[in-house]
């Protein structure tokens, strides 16, 4: 990412300040983007709130068959897609195919579910009221503001995006700044697909263009990035009182039982630590093993993480850093643990070199040092040995963050997964949550809140309405001062009869 000044090509006097992504493995520039001001900013919202008037009007069937066409837009395009996720954010072609296939899942599936979930319903209306017919509503917000990180260009911010939209909002997106030509693309699909109106528009800027966003007076601003720049969202929306949702970073835990699958297990940390060079904010960060098997486990980690190469060739199964700035991160949190008597199994203190981190698997890692409490992201991976699951369980828990976690246990997998505090966990696998679209996905504490995803997801960009519609007048009406004296002593009979007991 580089900000350059230009002068427009048409002359005009004012200088267009302009920024441009870089292509992390080589330097080659991607593309060169308008840094949007608060004018523009506030230009797509209020062109958002013409398209919202338009989205409404189509009903729940017209938006689910644009944003049908909208995900067969993404669909038949996949290729182009995976192949400039690749270039921009420098992650392996497979890696970029996988973001994009997961997404298509979501979009159809909060396509198909949003009337389902959202659609007005009869409930149930209570004795007292027995004559009124109760219904509960969720109704679109109107327009969304989305702020969205680089390490998932499409899969994470089309988690609000798309949800949003099947909700019946308009969206006004700002992608990463070193990631906005995959923003643009995932914008101009839209546009060709619904062409009526720009229900799903890209402004292009750093943090200043997300700054404008958050003040704007959206109606809702979906935040997912660093819990630093989480906090300037929230206090910028404070301002309007927008709501805002948050899914902020991890430090997921994976917890290995004795009577794990140790094979699975290794091969699972390996991947869910490594894949995407540790860029994921549902990484594994640690491994905690318990004594028993952790030696065997150990080895088999070794064995797996010595095969992961590291590298621009297509064939690598990790690429580069996508964000300069992380890789002095990376450096700290293992710099430190050597300081501290840390061991390197796998790689070792050069790991870090060019735009490239070599994978890492530490062992002997103080569990109060940064490479087990903070976010490092980056493909550096500690296993842990503990007494018991139940060791294992307290560290797991122990740090402010709550994202995801995985389980390898067989007889107290269930029980050991309710215990973790997160908001996801899976069970002799990782991440697999992130792809089952009737899940929600975000985090408890320091990870935020909110989710996306799911009927929580779609009901996350909706306000819950509730309406109350009188069938025929009873006489048994508290709700008036026309009420009977007579129906106090009524009715105490009758709470007391009903509640009064146990
Ligand atoms: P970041 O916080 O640096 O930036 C995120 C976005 O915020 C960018 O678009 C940036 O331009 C914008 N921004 C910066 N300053 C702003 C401001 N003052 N006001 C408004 N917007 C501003 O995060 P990142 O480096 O892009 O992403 C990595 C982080 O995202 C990691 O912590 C990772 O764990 C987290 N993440 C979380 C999830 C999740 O679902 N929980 C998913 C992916 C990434």
């Amino acid at each position: 990412m580089a900000v350059t000044q230009k002068t427009s090509a048409t002359e005009q006097t004012e200088p267009q300040e302009t920024f441009q992504s870089l292509s992390p493995a080589t330097g080659e520039v991607v593309g060169t983007f308008p840094i949007m001001g608060a004018d523009d900013v506030n230009a797509a919202v209020a062109r958002g709130r013409e398209a919202f008037e338009w989205w409404q009007s189509i009903g729940w069937d017209g938006r689910k068959q644009k944003l049908t066409a909208f995900k067969a837009e993404i669909a038949r395009n996949i290729e182009e897609l995976s192949r400039l996720v690749r270039e921009e954010n420098g992650k392996p072609y497979a890696d970029a195919f996988l973001e994009a296939v997961m997404t298509i899942e979501h979009m159809a599936w909060a396509a198909s579910h949003a009337p389902k979930v959202l659609k007005r319903k009869r409930v149930p209306s209570g004795l007292f009221l027995a004559n009124y017919g109760a219904y509960l509503e969720y109704q679109a917000f109107g327009v969304i503001g989305v702020i969205g990180p680089w390490n998932y260009p499409v899969y994470t911010p089309m988690g609000s995006i798309g949800y949003a939209l099947a909700a019946g909002n308009a969206v006004v997106y700002k992608p990463s700044e070193y990631t906005p030509a995959v923003g643009k693309w995932l914008e101009a699909a839209c546009a060709r697909a619904i062409p009526e109106a720009p229900v799903f528009q890209v402004v292009t800027g750093l943090g200043a263009t997300g700054n404008a966003l958050c003040t704007s007076g959206v109606d809702k601003l979906a935040f997912t990035g660093s819990g630093r720049t989480g906090k300037k969202v929230m206090a910028a929306c404070a301002e309007n009182l927008t709501p805002v949702l948050m899914e902020l970073g991890g430090k997921d835990a994976m917890i290995v039982a004795d009577d794990a699958n140790l094979d699975e297990a290794a091969q699972a940390a390996v991947w869910g630590g490594l894949q995407n060079a540790g860029q994921a904010c549902v990484s594994i960060e640690r491994v905690y093993v318990t004594e028993a098997v952790y030696d065997e486990f150990v080895g088999k980690v070794k064995d797996e993480a010595d095969k992961v190469r590291c590298g621009a060739a297509e064939d690598s199964d990790i690429g580069p850093i996508t964000m300069p700035s992380q890789k002095d991160i990376i450096a700290a949190h293992l710099d430190d643990a050597f300081k501290r008597g840390a061991r390197a199994i796998v790689g070792g203190p050069d790991a870090v070199h060019g735009a490239f981190v070599d994978p890492v698997v530490l062992v002997d890692v103080p569990e109060d040092s940064p490479a087990i409490r903070e976010e490092t992201f980056g493909p550096t991976l500690p296993v842990i040995k503990v007494r018991d699951v139940d060791e294992a369980i307290d560290k797991a828990n122990g740090t402010p963050y709550g994202l995801a976690s995985a389980v390898f246990a067989k007889k107290r997998a269930m029980e050991i997964a309710a215990s973790l505090r997160a908001g996801m966990t899976s069970v002799n696998s990782v991440v697999t949550f992130a792809g089952v679209p009737s899940l929600p996905f975000g985090g408890v504490g320091d990870s935020g809140f909110g989710r996306i995803h799911g009927a929580d997801g779609l009901r996350e960009f909706s306000r819950a309405h509730a309406i109350t519609k009188k069938r025929f007048n009873m006489p048994l009406d508290l709700m008036t001062f026309q009420r009977d004296p007579k129906l106090i002593p009524r009715v105490t009979r009758l709470i007391k009869l009903l509640h009064g007991r146990g």
